[in-house]
């Protein structure tokens, strides 16, 4: 089974992403799926089922147990999974899924790091704008845009960049460009993912990992939350950002999103 492992910081779209690549039959992701916190009540599967009820998490466990690992708990995070595990884990997926993929949307660079090395990385982007209005409306604090920018979004994408210190083929997509053409941008993912094309995406039951505000509306489909920066940050916060990107971006952002190199 081939082991696609994505990049992305928090806020930027990934839960979206997950779910659009596992609307091809050959994909599975599970967005998420090493969840920090101890608890995960307030997360379900998108399927509608809670978590540890959903008959295709069962089917996985299940086929875990046959491996060797009884009660395996994979949706709790586990710093380094041993290589024969993972590899069990993978089996597993393959057995109970049928699909061709695996989609890793764990984010975490630690695990590109530890883990044996994916078939290749996808990274998501999101304007830095979005990404720093996104966490101060979650944390609801003052903190500086500039701070914010710095270590939160280029702080991720540093850590990435290290993680990933193999040079693996990678596939990048821009947030904007996913929620605008997504059937382009979706065929440009499965091609890399070596996966047929399928033109415009039919809507499909996923598994993904959601929160209980996703939850509500049982689907996570193409919804466009981007460009709430517009009305949240003030000109100043905007100047902060773009003086964070263009301090340490080495990846054309700045020009990208700001019009300058
Ligand atoms: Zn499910």
């Amino acid at each position: 089974m081939r082991r696609f492992h994505l990049l992305c910081p928090s806020y930027s779209g990934s839960t979206m992403l997950s779910v659009l690549a596992s609307w091809h039959p050959e994909v599975i992701g599970f967005g998420d799926t090493y969840p920090v916190l101890p608890d995960y009540s307030s997360y379900g599967c998108l399927c509608g089922a809670p978590l540890l009820r959903c008959p295709m998490r069962q089917a996985i466990q299940e086929r875990m147990a046959r491996c060797g690992y009884p009660g395996y708990d994979w949706m709790r995070w586990k710093a380094v999974p041993a290589e024969e595990e993972h590899d069990a884990f993978l089996l597993s997926i393959e057995a109970a899924t049928g699909a061709a993929v695996y989609f890793d949307g764990s984010k975490s660079p630690d695990r590109l790091l530890l883990e044996p090395a994916p078939d290749g990385l996808v990274r998501l982007v999101k304007d830095p704008r979005d990404a720093v209005a996104s966490y101060r409306r979650y944390f609801r604090g003052g903190a500086d845009a500039y701070d914010v920018a710095s270590m939160f979004w280029l702080g991720y994408w540093s850590q990435a960049r290290v993680a990933d210190r193999e040079a693996r083929p990678t596939c990048t997509l821009y947030y904007e460009d996913l929620v605008a053409e997504p059937a382009v941008v979706l065929n440009r993912l499965w091609r890399f993912m070596g996966v047929a094309e399928i033109g415009v995406p039919p809507e499909a039951e996923t598994h993904v990992t959601g929160h209980v505000s996703i939850l509500r509306f049982r689907k996570c489909g193409i919804e466009n939350h981007g460009g709430k920066w517009k009305q949240e940050l003030s000109a100043a916060d905007i100047e902060a950002v773009h003086r964070a990107i263009e301090e340490f971006d080495t990846e054309h952002l700045a020009a990208r999103y700001f019009g300058s190199a």
